[in-house]
């Protein structure tokens, strides 16, 4: 592979979508994106997809955020400048980019591949200081410049536009999924059928599992079986949790909103783990008496390391799996953002950025 000497060296600015403050909607302005140094490519964004991440972190849900913040955590682009010392990618290559842009790489977690879980933290790709101490913008842009090591390729089976969601959506369902045994011969309920549950539910059955959706109603059922669900049922009606219970081994929540463990909790059966990867604002309570009984583990995740998400990209276009989108324009996002907050989202919002 060779690598381009005629770089960025300086500063450059580019179209953006932020939030000026917390809660503000979000508008059209420019932020900087530092020069392309030897190990960084510059990557031309074509699709951002929406998270809900970015909504609680727009509205500063999670507290402590950094205004204006440009959210967009699910990129997916070209290749158009590559640092002198980059060997993994070339000018004209397809990528990608998640949740998370640089790490410690020296302590046990990175060195283990578990980037995201680096104890020094993490440098996310928005809302957080990059290691020069400047903020990080995320994906609603136009262009970035990444670090080769934060980097992961586009497998040519997945088009640029249902590929962007799994950077996040994608990882955060397939590394537990993995880590928890999903496959053949075991019962794997999902709930929420959002963004995440869409992937959840596609890669679960990918693996060979048997998959139930959790959602509050049955009214994306029709959607749920085609995705590749076995069953489906709706949370609301009280007979569910009877129906089902001592059912499952393993349930992933994506639920953005606080659940009622100890009701959840009773659905798996003996040695089950219930593994959450929802991000509510507030705290859940739970009777501890719902994991003792029946030997159970309470488990979380937190999206995937580097590898991992490059694993999961190779296993989706094997399996032809990419997320179902509604591809909007920029002066959507505010109009999206409300949609997704109210469960009327099929199943990814993702952004042309042409249009930003
Ligand atoms: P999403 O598209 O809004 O999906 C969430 C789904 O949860 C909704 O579609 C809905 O599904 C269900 N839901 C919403 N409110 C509910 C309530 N009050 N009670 C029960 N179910 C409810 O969001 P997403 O982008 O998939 O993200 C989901 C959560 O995961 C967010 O909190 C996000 O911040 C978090 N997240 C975590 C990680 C991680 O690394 N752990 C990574 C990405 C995102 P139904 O309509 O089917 O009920
Ligand atoms: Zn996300
Ligand atoms: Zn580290």
């Amino acid at each position: 592979m060779t690598a381009q000497t005629n770089t960025t060296t300086t500063t450059t600015t580019v179209s953006a979508y932020a939030a000026p403050s917390a809660k503000a909607p979000l508008e059209r302005t420019t932020v900087p994106r530092r020069p392309v140094g030897e190990s960084d490519v510059l990557i031309d964004i074509k699709y951002a997809g929406i998270c809900h991440s970015d909504i609680h972190q727009a509205r500063d849900g999670w507290g402590e955020g950094i205004f204006p913040m440009v959210p967009g955590h699910e990129i997916a682009g070209v290749v158009t400048e590559v640092g002198s010392a980059v060997t993994k990618f070339a000018v004209g290559d397809r990528v990608g980019v998640g949740c998370m842009v640089d790490s410690c790489r020296e302590c046990e977690n990175c060195k283990a591949g578990l980037e995201q879980y680096c104890l020094k933290g993490n440098v996310p790709t928005y809302n957080g200081l990059g290691k020069d101490g400047e903020p990080t913008y995320g994906g609603y842009s136009t262009h970035v410049v990444v670090d080769e090591a934060f980097t992961v390729r586009i497998p040519d089976g997945l088009s640029l536009d249902v590929a962007a969601p799994l950077l996040c959506a994608g990882i955060t369902t397939y590394s537990p999924l993995h880590r928890w045994q999903a496959g053949p011969g075991k019962k794997v309920a999902v709930v929420g059928l959002g963004g995440l549950g869409h992937m959840a539910v596609k890669i679960a059955h990918a693996m060979g599992a048997e998959v139930t959706v959790l959602s509050q109603s049955l009214r994306k059922k029709d959607d749920g079986l085609r995705l590749g669900a076995d069953h489906y049922y709706a949370t609301s009606d009280e007979a569910t949790f009877e129906q089902l219970a001592g059912t499952f081994d393993v349930i992933l929540s994506t639920v953005s909103a606080p659940l009622p463990l100890d009701k959840y909790l009773g659905l798996l059966r003996s040695e089950g783990a219930f593994v959450n990867v929802g991000a509510p604002e507030e705290p859940v309570s739970l009777n501890l008496f719902s994991v003792i009984g029946g030997g159970k583990t309470l488990a979380g995740s937190m999206i995937g390391g580097i590898q991992e998400t490059q694993e999961m990209l190779d296993f989706c276009a094997e399996h032809g799996l990419g997320s179902e989108i509604e591809l909007i324009d920029a002066d959507q996002i505010n109009e999206a953002y409300e949609r997704v907050l109210t469960s009327d989202v099929r199943y990814r919002f993702v952004i042309d950025t042409a249009t930003i």
